[in-house]
């Protein structure tokens, strides 16, 4: 439907032999092609342990849970993010807390606003990776070691971002089919902690000690269920289908880096480039811009999509949204989110996929150049 999507997937043979190999082997769900997953992202990222569960969601959730997030307890997230980073709260039983983000520049989660809205009542910091950058750890980390709160990373964007699991407890991650590692629905957590992996585990599959497949294959362990766990677990085929898209990690990250700089070269003046510059240290996730102030957003898209070029917003602030306005920031005796409710009415994301060509970028920069032009500043 769309000349150039948004995002598409980097699939070729080699994901269809991995699925094919999983149909027989006659065993589909976590075993051994999980662990070989987990194995190995652990390595590509650095960190001792890896759990693969069934969602980003799922790993927020039981990275919160394992980092004893619970009922009457408040986590400080950012609004500008999707809303599963919330929700993933609300499922512990817990409350959001919105903070904003630096700037139009570095839409992260501030330290220094995040301090602010602190109670007796918090428990842990839930910063995003927005776009696979990392947010201010040295900054965040200090403020929940000087509170004793625990430091979750929603790292749904930042599949092979340096230094990712660093000073967070544990990053979350997300392999749902438009982020740069898929597997049409997946997560993991990466974490330095050894407990906060097993608990991770045991949580994923009902709270269980031991899982099927151990008892498939013999192995005699204990078979307790210490704690309130949910189904969590990953299929052999998302695990194979990312065992194949680990391989192509740092090259399709490569690649975006490099379209995410023709962007920039080719946009100019005429946008704000958040994270811009960052490209280095970044997955490059996603290729968003600012508008300038007073433009017609859905003006610009309308013209884009004409050229079949798809858009999208990341994000519509989760405080907004009717389920969050009433219980969190919305509160009258909570301070607004300045820069997140002003960034947000100018972001603008482009397609940005390894296959994209250069041509293609100078067509969609060209198309949003001219819409830009064209269009009448709203008063
Ligand atoms: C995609 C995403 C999630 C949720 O991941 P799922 O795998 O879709 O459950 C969480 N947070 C952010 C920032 C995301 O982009």
């Amino acid at each position: 439907m769309w000349t150039l999507p948004l995002s598409a997937l980097d699939y070729d043979e080699q994901e269809a032999a991995a699925v094919a190999a999983v149909i027989a082997s006659r065993w589909l769900s976590t075993g051994p092609e999980t662990e070989a997953f987990e194995r190995e992202f652990a390595v590509t990222h650095d960190a001792p342990h890896a759990v693969a569960v069934s969602s980003g969601s799922s790993a927020l959730f039981v990275a919160l849970r394992a980092a004893g997030v619970g009922p009457g307890h408040e986590v400080i997230v950012p609004s500008l993010t999707f809303v599963a980073t919330a929700h993933a709260v609300l499922q512990c039983g817990a409350r959001p807390v919105f903070a904003d983000v630096i700037s139009a520049q570095r839409p992260l989660l501030d330290p220094a606003d995040a301090a602010q809205r602190l109670t007796e009542h918090t428990r842990a910091l839930l910063p995003v990776h927005y776009g696979g950058s990392l947010c201010d750890m040295v900054s965040l980390r200090a403020l929940a070691d000087q509170h004793g709160l625990a430091l979750i990373a929603d790292a749904a964007h930042a599949a092979g971002t340096p230094e990712v699991g660093r000073l967070a407890d544990a990053a979350c991650f997300s392999f749902y089919a438009n982020k740069n590692l898929a597997t049409g629905e997946g997560g993991m957590v990466l974490t330095h902690d050894e407990s906060m992996a097993q608990t991770c585990r045991a949580l994923r599959s009902h709270g269980r000690v031991a899982s099927s497949h151990d008892k498939a294959v013999g192995h005699m362990a204990a078979d307790d269920v210490a704690m309130h766990g949910t189904n969590a677990r990953m299929t052999e085929m998302a695990a194979a289908l990312g065992r194949v898209q680990l391989r192509k990690l740092t090259a399709g990250n490569a690649r975006r880096r490099e379209l995410r700089r023709l962007y920039a070269k080719a946009l100019g003046e005429a946008v704000t480039i958040p994270l811009v510059g960052d490209e280095q240290v970044s997955a490059c996730h996603l290729m968003v811009v600012a508008l300038p102030p007073g433009s017609d957003r859905e003006g610009v898209r309308a013209a884009l999509a004409d050229q079949g070029i798809q858009t999208s917003v990341h994000y519509p602030p989760i405080h907004q949204f009717s389920l969050f306005a009433k219980t969190a920031a919305g509160s009258p005796d909570t301070p607004g989110l300045p820069v997140t409710e002003e960034l947000a009415t100018r972001l603008l994301t482009l397609p940005l996929y390894v296959a994209l060509t250069d041509d293609q970028i100078q067509q969609v920069c060209n198309a949003l150049l001219s819409a830009l032009s064209t269009q009448i500043a709203l008063p």
